[in-house]
């Protein structure tokens, strides 16, 4: 059985006609930057969280950098992040020409650690960015007390959790502001770049709106200088129909998180990913830990079961960031599972028999057959 990572291909055929009808629309009526289809979807989007701004932005990266910016966040200040994300996170701290701070993540969860962020603070630190990191809620209680205590920003890096519940409220609501990416393989993808900003501050959300758009409100009154980064109309029509789908298409990977669960409780070379109480993990990815790793990697490979690993190499020990000398002793549960995770196969398409035979050969390589 050949079982690839993700299956895109999947999910267009099921809503082909939608999908195609929606491109030929903005085609026709050649909408093709920012337009009505665009307005449409930062409605909708601002409506389903209940928030009173979204800003559509060209993709999750520039939706970080803008909110950091447009905040003030610039040369001398800190802002704090998790050791283990997509280099998103840091990269944009870095462009506003402030200084990214690494935190250990709590184990079991992949999310930062609330209780190692304090030491952290120090008089230049400006802000927080906690990671919804595989689709798991951020321990958001204890983060938004210290950023409360410490008066910080915070900005929820919301790029794979899309719709996510910490204690029954979605994430995203709780900062300053929230970030989502559309890249195609995210829960919400479009079909290319895309990203948003949300935000109940008006003027965050004035500014933002601004200054993606080469700092004009109206077309030739430039305030500020900006930044090119636009939602395309095509993608926010495709967005526009998947809206209908992302909670049936979040309660199917989830649905097939438990089922993986369930599956691989009984091996004790594998640890299967933890939800908290009250929360709602939207799986973006499914990410065990396993002894020997790369052995089983290779053997799923061999099996034609494609995996994957979310990251790799931890950020402050990448070869960019060098230049602030972190140690990996300063994040040792970050380090462990860097050594150990392994994403699995997962999409909301996937069926209870591909998820049996992934499992099955999970329990040949650790049994043998
Ligand atoms: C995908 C991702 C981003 C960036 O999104 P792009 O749309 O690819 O720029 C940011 N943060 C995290 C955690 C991501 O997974």
């Amino acid at each position: 059985m050949n079982i690839p990572f993700v299956d895109l291909e999947a999910q267009y055929k099921n809503h082909k006609e939608e999908i195609d009808e929606a491109i030929q629309n903005v085609i026709n009526d050649t909408a093709f930057i920012r337009g009505n289809y665009v307005d449409r979807f930062e409605r909708q989007y601002a409506k389903k969280y209940g928030i009173k701004h979204c800003i559509g932005v060209a993709n999750g990266t520039d939706a970080i950098y803008i909110v950091l910016k447009m905040l003030g966040i610039g040369p001398g200040d800190e802002v704090i992040t998790v050791a283990n994300s997509w280099i998103s996170t840091s990269e944009t701290i870095s462009q506003t020409g402030a200084t990214p701070v690494f935190v250990d993540i709590e184990p079991g969860y992949f999310t930062i650690d609330p209780a190692k962020i304090s030491e952290k603070v120090t008089p230049s630190t400006k802000a927080i960015i906690p990671v919804h990191l595989y689709g798991q809620p951020a321990d958001m209680a204890p983060i938004m007390e210290i950023a409360e205590q410490n008066d910080l920003y915070v900005i929820e890096d919301t790029a794979q959790a899309h719709f996510a519940e910490y204690n029954e409220q979605k994430v995203g609501t709780f900062g300053d502001a929230a970030t989502f990416s559309f890249y195609p393989g995210k829960n919400l993808g479009a079909y290319g770049d895309a990203g948003a900003i949300i935000t109940n501050n008006d003027e965050l959300a004035r500014k933002c709106r601004m200054f993606a758009n080469h700092g004009q409100m109206q077309k030739h009154n430039h305030k500020i200088e900006g930044v090119n980064s636009r939602l395309d109309g095509i993608q926010a029509a495709i967005l526009n129909v998947k809206l209908n789908y992302i909670q049936n298409w979040n309660n199917k990977r989830l649905a097939n998180a438990l089922y993986y669960n369930e599956l691989l409780e009984d091996i004790d070379e594998v640890n299967t990913p933890a939800i908290r109480k009250n929360d709602k993990h939207v799986f973006h990815l499914y990410v065990i830990q396993a002894t020997n790793r790369d052995g089983l990697s290779k053997y799923l490979e061999k099996k034609k079961i494609s995996t994957s690993i979310h990251y790799p190499t931890i950020l402050p020990l990448l070869s960019a960031y060098d230049y602030l000398n972190y140690k990996k002793e300063e994040f040792p549960e970050a380090y462990k599972a860097q050594k150990e995770i392994l994403s699995l196969p997962m999409y909301p398409e996937l069926n209870k028999k591909e998820i049996n035979y992934i499992c099955e050969q999970i329990f040949k390589f650790y049994r043998g057959s």
